[in-house]
This record gives structure tokens, sequence and C-alpha cells, in this order.
């Protein structure tokens, strides 16, 4: 229960139109896309940076936790109020201060929806370059603070690369102003990337510095068809090392295409082990030469089938291919556990081959896909969540899944994030040394650890 006097000061901070209690009115802001719940005592909406300063600084005279959130699409919980306290919702912060065409910036407050930034940037020819399926729902800070990517990053990077600098309040209700206005500099240390992917862990973010960039003129898509995974985990190297980098390299595994062609009833070679989605962007006058330098490197002695979109219809028709996968795998399953590991792309191919392993080893099904271009695939295990026997050869398998991808030089998250799913295997992956350093920052930033609490960083034993 919250000091009524601290209710008192929270609705005059952020006006009391601009703040819930009653736990039916707080219950929706409790949870995640991870499906996990916890009731928050308080919630609040920010209408500008003052508030949020307010806010951050009356928590900390309290040492109240208090968790930042976008739209709460994230996928493993971070927004999820594990010690109850206080959510500071953004979604009201919503403005897009101003767009800067001569220096290709756009300053946004961060409750902004990525699609309502990409809206505004194209009106000038411009997008941002983050590009999550959820555009629609989420919020820039909920980007930020995950580091949110999707197909566009293999080309165009990720929120890290694609942001010059931050406005931000601090745990201790200090407000910071990070980066440049600029797209070069080098003074101090980068805050900027070290607050993106932070998960909310070390300051609320209140304003963001986009960096845009030109729209390309026109798009061209590809279809290719493989074997086995050997043969297309070949074929993105080796079309990752010639000059056309592609705007979107997808992979689709063959487990997951036979799905396609079984429940979508969509066409593809029966023979088929593995899929490309080949994606090229550019200016009118060099695409096709694109399109061939693409077609050249994909051709191998796996390469069973390649199709190229002519028009609109076509590639509509090619990305319904990579679009009936998510329909068919409800089908088969009404539950995924939904990972989003990143290996180097040359260990592409002994990933699928170990998960192969795997699957057969705990008889779960697996099914990958994913952004082949940067290594980064989704392991999905299908599991029926009222079979707890299925669910605990899940839990021991994927605890496999992640020792394989850290043998192979991998990482644990390549956009989702850890939140509370994966904190407890943040060690196995981060050396002692390291997470040592990175409390002892989270400390300088936050010193009560009111911010967004137990998230990220495993607890130390003594805490557990
Ligand atoms: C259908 C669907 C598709 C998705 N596709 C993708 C995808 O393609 N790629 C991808 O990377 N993710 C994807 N996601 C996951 C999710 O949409 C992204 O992680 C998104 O960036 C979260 O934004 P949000 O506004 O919902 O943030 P929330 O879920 O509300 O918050 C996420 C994190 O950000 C912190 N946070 C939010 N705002 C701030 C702020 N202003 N300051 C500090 N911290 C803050 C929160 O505390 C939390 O730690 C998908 C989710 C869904 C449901």
């Amino acid at each position: 229960m919250l000091p009524s006097d601290f209710i008192n000061a929270l609705r005059q901070a952020a006006g009391a139109a601009n703040v819930l209690t009653d736990p039916a009115d707080c219950w929706p802001y409790g949870y995640d896309n991870s499906r996990r719940h916890a009731l928050p005592e308080a919630v609040a909406f920010a209408t500008d940076h003052e508030v949020v300063h307010d806010i951050v600084a009356l928590c900390y005279r309290y040492a109240l936790p208090l968790v930042a959130r976008g739209r709460g699409t994230g996928t493993t919980g971070a927004t999820v109020p594990l010690q109850g306290g206080l959510v500071l919702s953004l979604e009201r912060m919503d403005k897009i201060v101003h767009v800067d065409v001569d220096n290709r910036v756009m300053v946004v407050q961060p409750g902004a929806t990525n699609q309502a930034v990409q809206e505004a940037a194209a009106v000038h020819g411009f997008f941002w370059p983050p590009d999550p399926t959820s555009a629609a729902f989420c919020t820039v800070g909920g980007n930020l603070a995950y580091n949110s990517a999707g197909p566009r990053a293999v080309k165009y990077g990720t929120p890290r690369e694609n942001t010059l600098g931050l406005r931000a309040v601090t745990g201790s209700g200090v407000e910071i102003r990070t980066g440049v206005y600029t797209t070069k500099g080098v003074v101090g240390y980068d805050l900027t990337r070290l607050l993106i992917g932070s998960e909310g862990t070390l300051a609320v973010i209140t304003e963001a510095t986009l960096k845009l960039t030109p729209l390309p003129e026109t798009k061209r898509l590809l279809q290719a068809a493989y074997r086995d995974i050997h043969s297309a985990a070949q074929a993105v190297s080796r079309i990752m090392a010639q000059p056309v980098t592609p705007c979107a390299l997808e992979f689709i595994d063959g487990r997951a295409i036979a799905m396609i062609r079984d429940y979508a009833r969509i066409p593809l070679p029966e023979q088929a082990g593995a899929m490309l989605m080949i994606e090229v962007d550019g200016q009118h006058v060099a695409i096709d030469a694109a399109v061939d330098s693409i077609r050249a490197a994909a051709a191998n002695q796996g390469l069973l089938e390649i199709k190229a979109a002519g028009n609109d219809a076509e590639t509509a028709a090619l990305w319904a291919t990579r679009k009936a996968l998510s329909p068919a795998l409800r089908t088969i399953a009404p539950k995924k556990i939904n990972e989003d590991v990143v290996v180097p792309v040359s260990r592409m191919a002994e990933l699928i081959g170990g998960l192969d392993e795997l699957a057969q080893e705990f008889a779960i099904i697996i099914v990958n896909f994913g952004h082949a271009g940067n290594g980064n695939i989704h392991v999905n295990l299908l599991v029926n969540p009222d079979d707890p026997a299925e669910l605990q050869r899940a839990e021991r398998c994927l605890d496999r899944v992640f020792d394989l991808v850290l043998k192979l030089n991998g990482t644990l998250s390549g956009e989702h994030g850890v939140g509370i799913e994966k904190r407890d295997f943040v060690a196995r992956e981060i050396a002692t040394p390291a997470l040592e350093l990175m409390r002892g920052i989270k400390t300088l930033f936050d010193p009560k650890g009111i911010l967004n609490p137990g998230k990220m960083l495993p607890p130390l034993i003594a805490d557990s």
C-alpha cells in the first residue's frame, strides 16, 4: 500500500486526471506481451519532461519502485511491476517535437509510436530505420529501451546506430542530456548507447533525437529455396560479402516451409530444406544491377529455385509466404516459446543442426525463422500449455538452446531483450567482472534501485 501523502504528491505532480489508484484501473498496466502480470499500486501518465522529472524525484524520495512503460508490447516482461510501486506510462507524451530536414534529424517524445515517426519522416522523404513488426503499437521509448529492430537492421542498423542523443531523468531524479545533434561527435562517454537497451533500469527517457535516412526510390524482393540449411547459410555469407547489402535477408527453416505448404497451401518446392527472402532497395537506375548481384551471390549448388517479384502484386504474393507462418504455427500448437538468439552468420547451419538434435532429444517441435543477415534467429518451441510434462521438457530444452548459442559465440537476445524472462541466464553470457561493472553503473544512475527493479541484471546470490 502506497503512503497517502505520496499519492497526494503524485496527483499534484501529474494532475489528478493522470493518476490511477483503483486496482481495477491499474490492472491493465501490470502486464506486457510476455503474458506475465503483477499489479502496480498506482499508475501515472506523464505529459511532459517536467512531470517525469517530478515523479521520478518523488519516487526517489520515498524509495518506491518505478517502472517506465510505453505500450506494453515487449515480450520479456520488462514492464511487469514485479515489486508493485508505480507504473509511469509515457503513452501520452507522444509529440513529434520537430523535424529538421536539413540535418536529417527528428526530435520526438518517447510515447510517439514507431509508425507515427515513420509517417512524420515520410512526409519529408525520410524514414527512421528501426522497424519492429509491432511498429503500429509500440513506442519509440520502448524501441530505445529494448534496442528493438526488424528486418531492416541488416542494412540500416538498430536504434543504437540511429539515435543521436537523449534527454532523460536518472533514478535520483537528475535530468541528463546525452549525445549530440550532429552525425559525428566524440566528447565524453557514449551514454546514449548505454541508455539504449537498458530496459528502463538506468533512466526514464523523455526525448530522443533520431537520425533519419532518405527513403529508397524502389525495392525488389527475391525468394530463394535451398535444398538444406547449409547451402542457405552459405548463400547468406556470400550475399553479405558482396557490395549490395540487402535491406532484408530473412530465413525460414525446413519445418516452417512444410507448415506453410500444408496449412496455407502455398506451393513451395517439396525438397526445400530452407528458404531466404531477400529484399534490395535503392535507386530505380541501379535496382536491376543490384538484383543481378544478389542473384549471383545466392546461387550455389543447393539452390533449388529463385524468384524475383516484378511488380507490387508479385511482391505481396512472395511476402505472403512469410506471413503465412504465424497462423500456421498457431494451428499446430496453442503456445510457442519464442526466443530471438543470435549467432555469427557463418555458424547458422551449426545452430539449426544443433536445434534439430535438441528437438529430437526432448521430443519438442522447434520451428526456426528470422533475420538471417544478422544471424538473429527466432527459435520457436511449440508446446501445449495444458501438458505439464511437455512444458518441463521445453524448459530443459531451452536451457540447452542457450548453451548451444553461447558455444557458437552467439548472444541470448538480438532484439527482445532480457526483462525477467532471460535474466537468470545473463551470467552465462556475461562474465563476473563485466557484470560487476554493470551493477556499479546501475548504482551510479539509480542509487536506491527504484528504476525497474529486478529486471535485466541477475540478482547477486545474497539478494535472490
Ligand atoms: C506482434 C508483436 C510483434 C513484435 N515484433 C517485434 C520486432 O519485430 N522486433 C522487435 O525488436 N520487437 C518486437 N516486438 C516486441 C516489442 O514490440 C518491442 O520490444 C517494442 O520496442 C516495445 O515497445 P513498447 O512501447 O511496447 O514498450 P514496453 O513494452 O512498454 O516497454 C519495453 C521496455 O522499455 C522500457 N521503457 C519504455 N518506455 C521507456 C522510456 N521512455 N524510458 C525508459 N524506459 C522505457 C520499459 O520499462 C521496458 O523495459 C513485437 C511485439 C509484438 C506484440
